[in-house]
């Protein structure tokens, strides 16, 4: 099976994740930032919790978390976690993304609390840059896979993917989606083997 099959499968047992999930009559790019830095770490319940705070407090965009105080910043997204830094690194997003339009990878990871993961998220999702997201999932599903090995960098997993399929924005945002849900439903910690559509090397070995 190589990887274009197994994004095929996947789209075929679980269908269009259309992904990000946004809210209606709210900015996409900021709450696709916001929530880019709120899901580190925690779970996406959490997130809605703290996007939901700042929806109702009229927060969400780029001007407000610029000018609020930051310890009611850090009460409304305390929901999900890392609150301190979180709300550090929200600030000085909304900085960047309030005096520059185009953002570059290489700005984004200079910000205090944006790593790759982060930094892809946003480029891809918000601003449908072709830059393919890699996570603890995709990890875990390619080393089961048998394509990579367990401890391969972020950059060099997302090279092999992104060689291995076509570049193509709609692909990567799905494919990325598609793992995640594959990983939390059937591939997870202990994999649910007997469950699953997919034929790899770690279900061959136990
Ligand atoms: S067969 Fe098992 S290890 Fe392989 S992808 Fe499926 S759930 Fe994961």
């Amino acid at each position: 099976m190589n990887v274009l099959k197994v994004y095929k499968k996947l789209l075929d047992i679980y269908g269009f994740q259309k992904w990000w999930p946004v809210h209606e009559n709210q900015d996409k790019v900021v709450e696709i930032v916001v929530g880019a830095v709120l899901t580190q770490n925690t779970s996406w319940k959490n997130v809605e919790k703290s996007l939901e705070n700042l929806i109702s407090y009229g927060c969400l965009s780029f001007e407000c978390i610029k000018n609020i105080d930051i310890e009611i910043l850090k009460k409304l997204i305390k929901p999900s976690g890392f609150y301190n830094q979180k709300a550090k690194t929200l600030k000085l997003l909304a900085n960047l993304f309030l005096e520059k339009k185009e953002i570059t990878r290489q700005e984004l990871l200079a910000v205090k609390g944006v790593g790759p993961e982060t930094a892809d998220s946003i480029l891809l999702y918000a601003f449908d840059k072709p830059f393919f997201v890699v996570d603890k999932y995709t990890k875990r599903l390619f080393y089961r896979l048998g394509f990579t090995p367990e401890n391969i960098s972020y950059e060099e997993l997302q090279r092999f993917i992104t060689d291995n399929i076509p570049k193509d924005v709609e692909i990567y945002k799905e494919f990325h989606a598609l793992i995640v849900k594959h990983c939390k439903d059937i591939c997870t910690k202990t994999p649910k083997c007997e469950n699953c559509f997919l034929s790899c090397k770690f279900k061959m070995e136990v």
